[in-house]
């Protein structure tokens, strides 16, 4: 009798561990995507349904490459496999694991009731390199630092190899009945997503040529490259990632002997990639993660929450050219480089003191690699709230931090194009500069371009003192 592949975030054949091993057995293969009721484990955002969408496109286009068809139908888990089973005599699910709380959740019971049916489930490993709950201290406990805990990774070994995908994949003598992708809406109302495509091609053909790309060119000079915010110095594999498109161990697997690439962009590469192990540890073991603190004295904070300022800096009119490049780019392609991300969050929780869930939130709804454990640690890491966290006292400077990692502005002039004539000298604080320099490069600030909504020195002031509160308080 058949098995049901139930795909989630895994949305590829390759080194896909559920699929290899149904179509291992020889039985007939039913894959299968369900659009969870459940708004926890569904898409996370606007962004990222219009990723799914194309995605799912891709996989389904895939799949009947392979002699199959992905069935589509939306419910609630349990209540969409019982009817499968029952419709096409079906005894076996299989699937990949997830590791936020609500999957995990979601799983579990259904582990259970299936099983108490006698039917069979199987779950496997692929979305991560190494199981959460198995790495573990000396004391046998989590990890809340990354440093040793990217010393634990290293010191386990090599991740297991990836396996290939299946060239064909056996069909049911009949297919149950499927919904069609268009009728679910993944797709904006409004025009908004229109540049994602010239950025993005959602799949995991695209996903790999990327990974070709970045093996074969950028990954040479990584180390520095990575914190260029004017060009593609990084693998740009995040939203494939989030997606379940390709494999981390895929990744890992084929950055190892490049002679492209020194060793040293290979490990600070590898060390990305573990972060993203390390936020899954951090959320597995505190599932709270993506609404609480883990340091809870930050929340009596004293967060102002302006709703003005938050609007301002949601559609990048604060005033500072890198936050405002940085919250343009998220809007128009899905993404922002990491640099100006952490940019952006210092601007919101420490200048605007405004609560990092309010970033956190709006970062879900408009990334394209939008991610409930990567999300949640970085702004905590951000907020200096989180486990390993920058200190709170670190104020990044919006000028300086401009001046550093978009020397030229090149970026702030590609995605703030009404500063495109100021020179250098003056792109990343238009508001210090003289009026001559404003006059011939056409800016009038306050119509042209906004006057900055903090004086950043005050704010930072503001910021220490309400920190120093909460320290004195603790
Ligand atoms: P590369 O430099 O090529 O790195 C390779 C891979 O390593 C990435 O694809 C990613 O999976 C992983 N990685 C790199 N940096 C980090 C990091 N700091 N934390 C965790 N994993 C990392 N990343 C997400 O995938 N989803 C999110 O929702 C997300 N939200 C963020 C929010 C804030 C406030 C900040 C500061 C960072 C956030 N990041 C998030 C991390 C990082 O910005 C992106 O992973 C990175 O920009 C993706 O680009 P890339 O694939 O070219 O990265």
């Amino acid at each position: 009798s058949p098995i049901i592949v139930w795909f989630r975030k895994d949305l590829r054949t390759d080194d896909n561990r559920a699929l290899a091993s149904a179509v291992e057995t020889g039985r007939p293969v039913i894959p299968l995507y369900i659009r969870e009721d459940n708004s926890e484990t569904g898409p996370l955002g606007e962004a990222q349904a219009w990723w799914l969408h194309h995605s799912l496109t891709a996989l389904s286009a895939q799949i009947e490459t392979c002699g199959s068809r992905l069935i589509l139908l939306s419910g609630e888990a349990e209540t969409v496999l019982r009817q499968i089973i029952k419709d096409t005599g079906a005894s076996a699910v299989f699937w990949n694991r997830r590791y936020d709380p609500a999957g995990i959740k979601v799983d579990t019971k259904l582990k259970e009731v299936l099983s108490k049916d006698g039917l069979e489930t199987a779950s496997f490993a692929g979305a991560l390199m190494h199981e959460p709950s198995r790495v573990k201290t000396k004391t046998g406990g989590p990890y809340r630092v990354y440093t040793p805990f990217w010393r634990a990774i290293e010191a386990g070994g090599e991740p297991p190899e990836p396996v290939d995908a299946p060239e064909k994949l056996p069909a049911p003598k009949t297919f149950p009945r499927s919904e069609k992708l268009n009728d679910w809406g993944l797709l904006p109302k409004l025009e908004w997503a229109a540049d994602f495509s010239r950025r993005w091609e959602p799949g995991e053909a695209s996903a790999r040529e990327k990974l070709e790309d970045f093996t074969d060119g950028t990954i040479d000079g990584y180390r520095e490259s990575r914190e260029r915010t004017w060009e593609a110095g990084t693998s740009r594999l995040s939203p494939h990632l989030a997606m379940g498109e390709i494999s981390p161990a895929r990744i890992w697997h084929a950055t190892r002997g490049l002679s492209k690439a020194d060793s040293a962009d290979v490990i600070t590469f590898r060390k990305e990639l573990v972060w993203r192990e390390f936020a899954y540890h951090l959320l597995f073991h505190n599932p709270d993660m993506p609404t609480e603190s883990l340091n809870r004295k930050y929340d009596k904070l004293g967060w102002t929450n302006g709703d003005d300022d938050f609007d301002r800096w949601k559609t990048g009119m604060t005033g500072f050219p890198i936050v405002d490049a940085g919250m343009r780019e998220l809007w128009r392609f899905g993404t922002m480089h990491n640099r100006v991300r952490m940019i952006v969050g210092s601007f919101l929780v420490k200048d605007l003191l405004i609560d990092w869930r309010r970033g956190e939130r709006w970062f879900r709804d408009t990334l394209v690699d939008a991610d409930p454990a990567s999300n949640a640690m970085n702004w905590q890491w951000v907020a200096g709230c989180g486990a390993d966290a920058s200190p709170f006292f670190r104020v990044f400077n919006p000028i300086t931090q401009g001046e550093k990692f978009d020397t030229d502005g090149l970026y702030v002039r590609e995605h703030v194009p009404e500063l495109a004539d100021m020179p250098s000298d003056w792109i990343h604080h238009p508001f210090e500069a003289p009026s001559a320099v404003l006059a011939k490069a056409g800016v009038t600030l306050g119509e042209t371009y906004p006057k900055p909504i903090v004086d950043h020195a005050k704010a930072r002031d503001r910021a220490l003192a309400a920190y120093r509160n909460i320290k004195d308080a603790a």
